[in-house]
């Protein structure tokens, strides 16, 4: 029994998809030369006035729904104010006390990093608030390097209630928190643009008490594994100061990804004061009954309804359907090739063994695998109708996946066309039985076994092509009788 429980609380910042940035026409664009795109607004010159972005607003409201928040029908932004080389203006604008979207959960359970099984149970969220990303800084030796095409990009604060309690929880957090955003397009959530950025709140307690610990806050960790490290390496770190009989302090900390240790940024004992006051140039944001329940009813399927109609349309198992939604991409694919097929279980089973096995070892994504779901889809038809086994489709999708051709060209140019000829079987039959005495005597004094050898000697010399199903049985008939 753990003498400490730790308590986890997460702030995602996640890039919001849009054209625009969130104040100013701007590209909202990943990649360009520094400094290239920025306007007057952006650049918090003297007298330029802010617009808000719709679409940034909209999404927000969407995630807050795909979240199980509630939306507030009215929100507005606020200044916080600070002197740092990232942000022109000197104030970031964002919400304080009265965001777009308040409170909801996200439903977790299933993998932890390292393959352990999470509980299922909802985590709480305390909020989602839009804010503007502030300018990238790169530090190279004393000097820093400012490229403002970050600066102001729409960028949503995710905030959840001191609610987790280990780093596997905060990983499979993280993980269906990025599949539903993505699901719902509202963020590529790609890590690597630093589009999904989260802060770890962390601190722990003697296993019994109610009152938390003090916390120290880990910012800025770019990753989901950063954020599962970060938060194990802290826990340890506290719970080694605890037992060393020195106090946690109130701080923020950041992270270093190549040691894998968090080190000490600055005190938080005193409450950092940003002069929070509503932006006077922003209406306040009034969201009325039709604009919501239209939102509300141009929801797309989240991964969780989705697996459950997967397996209730197609008799999929649990375990495929998690599998087959746990990215959009793999969703659609199957989905589009289960409505040309007979039996959507065969399909299920030949992508996630045999075509993600090829992807993987080729480097590609589903979304970019070169064979359609409907190519796909006709190799399934003549596996269900018995022209070929699956021995001959594993060499048809290797075909399949360097060329254009169908899976019915490929079985017709090359004659790969199942056997099931009953004549033509048993004369292969016949002719193994009479080259295999050894084998047939030891079946007859009743080793049933080495039937499947039989089996195989027969599919061999008809070069895979015999129906296994009736070798099998022609084989038991002749050697029975
Ligand atoms: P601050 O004022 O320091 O920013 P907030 O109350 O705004 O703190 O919370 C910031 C984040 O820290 C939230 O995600 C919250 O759940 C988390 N948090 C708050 N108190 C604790 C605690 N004692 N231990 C762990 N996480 C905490
Ligand atoms: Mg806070
Ligand atoms: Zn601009």
């Amino acid at each position: 029994m753990p003498k400490y429980e730790a308590v986890i609380g997460l702030e995602t910042h996640v890039q919001v998809k849009t054209a625009s940035k969130m104040f100013c026409a701007c590209p909202n664009q990943y990649g360009a030369d520094p400094n290239t795109l920025t306007c007057p607004v952006c650049m918090g010159l003297p007298g330029a006035l802010p617009v808000p972005n719709k679409l940034a607003i909209r999404k927000t409201v969407e995630a807050g729904m795909l979240l199980n928040c509630t939306i507030a029908p009215y929100s507005k932004f606020d200044r916080k104010n600070y002197f740092y080389a990232d942000m022109a203006k000197s104030f970031q604008l964002s919400q304080l006390d009265q965001p777009l979207c308040l409170g909801g959960k996200v439903h977790i359970g299933g993998k932890g990093f390292s393959g352990t099984e999470v509980v299922e149970r909802d985590v709480q969220l305390n909020r989602i608030h839009l804010e503007e990303d502030v300018a990238k800084l790169s530090h190279k030796g004393t000097a820093t390097i400012v490229d403002f095409n970050r600066c102001s990009l729409p960028l949503m604060e995710i905030v959840t209630e001191p609610d987790m309690h280990s780093a596997d929880e905060v990983y499979n957090y993280l993980v269906t928190l990025k599949q539903i955003l993505q699901y719902g397009n509202i963020s590529d959530c790609d890590q690597e643009k630093g589009q999904m950025r989260c802060d770890v709140n962390v601190s722990i307690r003697p296993v019994g008490q109610k009152e938390f610990g003090t916390k120290a806050e880990i910012k800025n960790l770019n990753s989901i594994r950063a954020a599962h490290r970060a938060v194990e390496y802290e826990i340890w770190r506290q719970t080694n100061e605890i037992e060393a009989g020195r106090a946690i302090v109130q701080e923020t900390r950041g992270w270093n990804d190549d040691t894998g240790e968090s080190y000490s940024m600055r005190n938080k004992e005193t409450v950092d004061d940003y002069r929070y006051f509503p932006e006077p140039d922003l209406m306040p944001i009034f969201l009325d009954d039709s604009y919501i329940n239209e939102i509300r009813a141009s929801l797309p399927e989240l991964p969780e309804q989705r697996r459950a109609r997967f397996i209730e349309e197609f008799s999929l198992t649990e375990y495929d359907a998690q599998v087959l939604t746990q990215d959009k991409e793999t969703a659609d694919y199957f989905e589009t090739a289960a409505r040309l097929v007979k039996t959507p279980k065969t399909l299920a089973n030949w992508i996630l063994t045999e075509l993600l096995r090829e992807l993987g070892a080729n480097g590609i994504t589903i979304a970019e695998c070169p064979v359609s779901p409907e190519r796909m889809a006709g190799l399934i038809l003549l596996i269900e109708d018995n022209t070929i086994n699956g021995k001959i489709a594993k060499t048809v999708l290797s075909e399949m996946l360097k060329s254009e051709k169908e899976a019915k060209q490929i079985v017709e140019a090359q004659g790969l066309s199942q056997v099931s000829d009953q004549g033509e079987i048993e004369m292969l039959v016949m002719k193994v039985i009479a080259e295999n005495a050894v084998q047939v005597e030891q079946y007859k004094s009743g080793n049933p076994k080495v039937i499947q050898y039989l089996v195989g000697q027969v599919m061999k010399s008809s070069k895979g092509k015999a129906n296994p199903q009736m070798t099998l049985e022609l084989l038991k008939s002749k050697m029975d009788s």
